[in-house]
């Protein structure tokens, strides 16, 4: 694992996706509208290069916690892999492009514009950030620097986590965020609100009883995973006018982002939106319709850490701020905190409360927020240490011996 400066290639040796279940004790299982959560379903994306260097990233299946993998480990296994063995891992940007344009990325690098392939929204796209991600990290260990040294530099020592939970009821809800409070020292929390509340006034009073408990000087937050309608979201943001909520998360579904800037429209509450959103073509068009305030790229889902630092690029030139979505392992809550320290409009992180163990048993070194915060890392590339009995107790695809080929 050594670095420096002179090197040559950095040539991809082969790369794996690495299927991960993590169940969930009793304990630490919550209910929301995706019902019982008892697990956390986890994919890997390990880039083996001839250096002996390996980089690790995150691809999600799912925006939630469980969700089947194999269709995005086929895309990294079976549709990507093929194409980067042999191609130097420091060419991202060129790499990006081979991902997205498939065999046509050639006539999209000459041309200057993308010429995907069909299937660039889902599982494939999803593969392509797992990969983009490993990639950041094994060229950060090759030059010793971390990914945010490559991504331009430092904008912050230090980011700002909201710890991000809240499905009690409207008697236990004030209990169960005050309770992360004292975990991690945390001032901002969010709490799901929507069509688990069974109507509108519960879901108001839901946040009033945590807006009690949390005092006036904590940032609070509300996602309604998009399951209202926008007749409800506008009743909910009257009904919460007074309760100083930072932001509503998507208060109807994504697939209409008029219906979402109608609600922006009405309401005095900011709209925050874009956690299954692919590219920063989408999130163009999230902008344009005025659907969100805030912008939440998930990087294991947008298309890696490029694509999230072009997004945030995007959400600058229109004076957005960007929230990342980090539902996820300590893989891609490390690649959020390179995000953060690299790009001026990522001032807060999602600090995931479900209890995942591969966010906090999978490395090392997993994230501790304290004082509501969390230190960037300064080691090379992601600053990962993975633990390979973790893996390989976790692992679905029969294999063992971590993340190593
Ligand atoms: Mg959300």
């Amino acid at each position: 694992m050594s670095g420096g400066a002179g090197l040559g290639p950095l040539l991809i040796r082969s790369v794996r996706a690495v299927p991960l279940r993590c169940p969930l004790p009793e304990a630490r299982r919550h209910t929301s509208d995706f019902g019982r959560q008892d697990r956390f379903d986890v994919v890997l994306v390990a880039v083996h290069t001839e250096a002996g260097i390996t980089g690790c990233g995150e691809a999600k299946a799912a925006v939630g916690s469980v969700g089947e993998t194999a269709a995005v480990c086929a895309a990294v296994n079976g549709d990507l892999a093929p194409g980067l063995v042999g191609r130097d891992a420091r060419d991202i940007a060129a790499l990006w492009e081979a991902m997205y344009s498939g065999p046509r990325a050639g006539h999209a690098l000459g041309a200057g514009w993308s010429m995907p392939v069909v299937d660039r929204r889902g599982a494939r796209a999803a593969a392509l950030g797992g990969v983009d991600i490993a990639l950041w990290d094994a060229v950060g260990q090759y030059y010793g620097l971390p990914v945010f040294r490559l991504m331009g530099g430092r904008c912050r020592d230090r980011v700002r986590v909201y710890a991000s939970g809240g499905w009690a009821g409207p008697e236990r809800i004030g209990e169960e965020l005050g309770a992360y409070r004292a975990q991690g020292g945390f001032g901002a929390f969010k709490m799901r609100v929507g069509v688990m509340d069974g109507d509108v006034r519960r879901a108001a009073a839901r946040v009033a009883a945590a807006r009690a408990v949390l005092g006036d000087a904590a940032d609070l937050f509300a996602d309604a995973h998009g399951t209202m309608t926008v007749p409800q979201a506008k009743d909910f943001c009257r009904r919460v006018a007074d309760l100083r909520l930072g932001w509503l998360e998507e208060p109807t579904a994504v697939d209409d982002l008029r219906a979402m800037a109608e609600v922006r429209q009405a309401a005095a509450v900011p709209i925050a939106a874009g956690e299954s959103e692919v590219t920063r073509y989408a999130f163009r068009d999230l902008i344009q319709v005025g659907g969100a305030d805030i912008l939440q790229p998930d990087p294991a889902i947008c298309g890696g850490l490029t694509e999230a630092g072009r997004i945030a690029t995007l959400a600058s030139a229109h004076l957005r701020t960007v929230a990342p979505h980090l539902w996820g392992s300590a893989v891609l809550f490390a690649a959020g905190l390179q995000l953060a320290a690299a790009c001026p409009n990522v001032p807060i992180l999602e600090y995931p409360m479900g209890g995942n163990p591969a966010l906090h048993e999978l490395t090392e070194d997993p994230p501790r927020p304290a004082g509501g915060e969390i230190a960037i890392p300064e080691g090379p590339g992601l600053g990962l240490a993975i633990r390979s009995d973790f893996v390989d107790r976790h692992r679905i695809d029969g294999r063992t011996g971590g993340i190593t080929p």
